[in-house]
């Protein structure tokens, strides 16, 4: 049996670290230089960044059992803060650390801080009434119909069901898919109090998944290669040929970890997989923005994380506070806007003075970098097609964010499927 994996993103790395748990090696195929995909460190001018500052949360089970596996220390690697929702100046929810859950949640809310008692009151009823359904909806809708049903008012969806769906599923709240979210609210919120909990990384993105996986995989006698790219999958009798640098090779298994906007093209030449790419090709994305900026080590912000309700930042990140990066602060933008119409010179100028309105005793920033990924995740809208880990060609597997699951496209769901297309391969 020989198996490979095309993509060494956290679904590759994850199917690869789940067959080496079961002692099963493969090889994983990256045709980056980096392995995470992205989720992944980069160095600029001599400082490590991350491609998009990430956020996980305690319901995040099986990337954390991951971590675990590959030998992570979480509380080395993350920051963990009990549930917490700050729109600076405007509103601030904290869960109690004393209650469980859901409880936490509902006194949260009633306690929170900028909404009146008419609104802290709609936000617990919907969520009770959530609660009494099972988080399921009969038909899935956009999020912002469900969230007018429920009279929630435009202050409460400001500044916490917006913030919460941009943060989980990049995407609009007019288009986003309220089934996904609900998804989402059911598993942070509604079984253990840590679930909820945000964890935010305290190492480069790369040493906190994708390295460690990858030492873990060739520890058990997998291979990993990087700068390879699979340029084409052919049928062959007992398996499959992968054109690899002009050459092919032969593997038994095959999971398809690519993104997919790459995954048309790579199973041209398989018949059966026609319309799971046209499926992929049918997607929309949506972009992320994350402008750093660099003020002198002194310049701190109040939390770890904080909302903005300005007209471009969204969230904004101390990475002093977070991994020792003293003054450097990220700033992240989720979604289409008019952010994307500006050059990022333009960009960086706006969001660094947004923040210096919100904190006029910042001095000035001493350098700005822009980083755009204009396909971070797909738009989640409602009732979209997501292809099966599963396919109709024998042996070969489909992982990704974008797979079936309950999850928009993020870390966990990447993992979860790459956990999944592993535990489709028999030992022997
Ligand atoms: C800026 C940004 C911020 C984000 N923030 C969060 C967050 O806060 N929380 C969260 O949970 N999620 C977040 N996400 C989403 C999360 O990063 C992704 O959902 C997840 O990393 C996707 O993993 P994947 O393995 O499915 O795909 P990818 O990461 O895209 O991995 C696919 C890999 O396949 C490789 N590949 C493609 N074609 C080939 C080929 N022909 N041969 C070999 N290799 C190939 C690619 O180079 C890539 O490494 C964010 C994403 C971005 C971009």
């Amino acid at each position: 049996m020989r198996v490979a994996i095309i993509g060494g993103g956290c679904a590759g790395l994850a199917a690869a670290a789940t067959l080496a748990e079961r002692n099963i090696s493969a090889t994983v195929f990256e045709a980056a230089k980096h392995l995470g995909g992205r989720a992944r460190s980069l160095e600029w001018n001599g400082t490590h960044l991350d491609n998009g500052q990430h956020i996980l949360i305690g319901a995040y089970r099986e990337t954390l059992r991951l971590m675990r596996l590959a030998g992570v220390d979480e509380a080395h690697a993350l920051l963990r803060l009990p549930l917490q929702l700050i729109q600076h100046k405007q509103f601030h929810l904290q869960a109690p650390s004393w209650l469980p859950a859901p409880l936490h949640v509902l006194y949260g809310l009633l306690r929170a801080q900028g909404l009146s008692y008419g609104e802290r009151r709609a936000a617990l009823f919907f969520m009770l009434k959530l609660r009494l359904t099972h988080f399921r909806l009969p038909h899935d809708q956009p999020l912002a119909a469900l969230l007018t049903q429920h009279q929630q008012s435009e202050r409460i969806i400001q500044y916490l069901w917006e913030p919460l769906c941009l943060a989980a599923l990049n995407t609009p709240i007019s288009h986003a898919s309220a089934q996904v979210f609900l998804n989402v609210l059911r598993d942070s919120f509604a079984q253990s109090r840590h679930d909820s909990d945000l964890l935010l990384p305290r190492v480069a993105l790369s040493e906190l998944f994708a390295e460690p996986l990858a030492n873990y995989v060739t520890s058990k006698g997998g291979a990993i290669h990087r700068e390879t790219t699979v340029s084409a999958i052919t049928r062959q009798d007992n398996g499959y040929m992968l054109t690899v640098r002009d050459a092919a090779s032969h593997f038994t298994h095959v999971i398809l970890a690519v993104p997919p906007f790459r995954l048309a093209k790579l199973v041209a030449d398989l018949t059966p997989l026609a319309a799971v790419a046209q499926i992929c090709e049918s997607y929309d994305y949506q972009p992320i923005a994350t402008i750093y900026l660099q003020y002198p080590p002194h310049v701190r912000l109040p939390h770890p994380m904080l909302g903005l309700t300005g007209e471009y930042a969204q969230w904004v990140l101390d990475r002093g506070m977070l991994n020792g990066q003293q003054g450097l602060l990220a700033v992240v933008i989720s979604t289409e806007g008019a952010h994307m119409k500006l050059t990022q010179e333009e960009l960086a100028d706006r969001v660094a003075s947004e923040i210096a309105q919100a904190f006029p005793d910042f001095p000035p920033t001493l350098w700005r970098k822009v980083i755009i990924e204009k396909r971070a995740t797909f738009a989640c809208t409602p009732d979209m097609p997501r292809p099966s880990q599963q396919t109709s060609c024998p042996n070969l597997y489909l992982a990704g964010d974008y797979t079936a699951g309950d999850y928009p496209a993020t870390i966990e769901g990447a993992v979860r499927s790459g956990i999944a297309c592993a535990q489709e391969i028999p030992a022997s």
